[in-house]
């Protein structure tokens, strides 16, 4: 029989997993390795951290694939061999026919001096507790949200908490400002000015700040750096720079962009047979810009990794492709949130728009959530 190990059950480990068994049911071994024991979207930690829901609430366990019949590994994967399609779990060494190689993106904190000590890490779910109790606790001043590196996961989250933090802090009647930096020359660099324009537009009706270009050198207490010029903060939420896991970044996948480099449709790396997806990799877009990281695309391009396997398994010439379509949200309180959709493989640019902010799409976000549970877990 057949074998496929995918390393990483995240958005697109899982999405190829369930796809390989509805293609190949018991023709096909599927071995899928994580070091967590449980899948939680993305979301689910701004909204921990304003206090709208705990990350609990939106966690299901791996292990409840064994259903469907895939071997949920709970594992370290410490190397991997892309010349052999094999990798490294917990000092054993597993072989397969085919890789996919699904393990995201590591907070580097450690890219800025000062961040571990005076931010809250606000994509590591390890500290949304600690950031949701300091937010709890806060009793008025100024609140900074920092994006300190580029590419970086879901590029509308931090505007997102931004509005979600604003909100809640009306609630409570608190004297409090809310800005936010980015490195990057607009909001949303992917997608153009006139989006990024709307964007920066709502932000300013709601009174948030929002400095482009600041690309911070350093934190020290009460205050980003950005060489000579600083910026003062009471409660610092900050969203570290990413860059792929340090087992990708030894196994020799990593190209120049400093991410996987692989086929934008077909999704194969250069060694046969060995596939990657999501945020682990780096597809440059024909504007220049990269792809946004999102659980979205990085399911999408689970699914279609899978059906290329399968129909190579079955002797087939594979046909399916990524198509770079697709859609986020953008939630901005009372309810509501805009949605980004579009094709993002368009050329020159990316054809997509910036919808009204609606309680039908914030229905939508939620049952984004709702359905992949249900549907993945049971
Ligand atoms: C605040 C926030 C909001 C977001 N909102 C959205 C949204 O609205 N829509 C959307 O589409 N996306 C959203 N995202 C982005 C989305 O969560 C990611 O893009 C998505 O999780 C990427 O999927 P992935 O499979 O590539 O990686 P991941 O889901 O990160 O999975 C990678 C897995 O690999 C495992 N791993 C890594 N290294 C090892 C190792 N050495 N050994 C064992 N296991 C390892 C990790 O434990 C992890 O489970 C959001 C993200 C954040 C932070």
């Amino acid at each position: 029989m057949k074998r496929v190990l995918i390393l990483g059950g995240g958005f697109g480990g899982i999405a190829t997993a369930h796809r390989l068994k509805q293609r190949l049911a018991d023709e096909v071994e599927v071995i899928m390795v994580d070091r967590r024991d449980h899948f939680m979207v993305g979301f689910r930690k701004s909204w921990a951290l304003v206090g709208e829901s705990p990350l609990e609430a939106g966690q299901k366990p791996l292990e409840s694939l064994n259903r469907i019949g895939v071997d949920v590994r709970r594992a370290t994967i410490e190397a991997i061999q892309p010349d052999e399609k094999s990798a490294t779990i917990d000092g054993e060494k597993v072989q397969a026919d085919a890789l996919v190689v699904a393990l995201g993106a590591e907070l580097n904190t450690s890219a800025v001096p000062g961040f571990a000590e005076h931010a809250f890490n606000v994509y590591d779910p390890n500290d949304v507790p600690r950031a949701a109790k300091a937010f709890g606790d806060f009793q008025g001043g100024r609140v900074v949200i920092g994006i300190f590196g580029a590419p970086y996961k879901c590029p509308p989250a931090p505007y997102e908490l931004a509005f979600l933090v604003n909100e809640k802090l009306k609630a409570r009647s608190l004297k409090a400002s809310i800005d936010v930096f980015t490195p990057q020359p607009m909001s949303l660099p992917a997608v153009g000015k006139a989006m990024s324009d709307a964007v920066e537009r709502r932000l300013a009706d709601d009174g948030i700040g929002f400095s482009a270009n600041h690309k911070a050198t350093m934190i020290e207490k009460g205050a980003v750096v950005f060489g000579e010029e600083k910026m003062p903060f009471d409660l610092l939420l900050g969203i570290a720079p990413h860059r792929p896991p340090t087992v990708v970044r030894e196994s020799g996948l990593v190209g120049q962009s400093g991410w996987v480099d692989m086929d934008k449709r077909t999704l194969a790396t250069s060694f046969a047979d060995v596939y990657a997806i999501g945020d682990v990799t780096q597809i440059m877009l024909a504007n220049g810009k990269p792809l946004p990281k999102a659980g979205l695309f990085a399911e999408q391009m689970g699914e279609t990794v899978a059906e290329r396997i399968a129909s190579k398994f079955m002797g087939e010439e594979p046909s399916a492709t990524f198509t770079g379509e697709g859609y986020c949200f953008l939630e901005v309180g009372g309810g509501k949130a805009m949605m980004i959709e579009g094709n993002f493989y368009a050329e020159p640019d990316p054809l997509a728009r910036l919808t009204d902010a609606t309680k039908a799409n914030m229905d939508e976000k939620r049952s984004f959530e709702s359905q992949r549970l249900r549907e993945w877990f049971g």
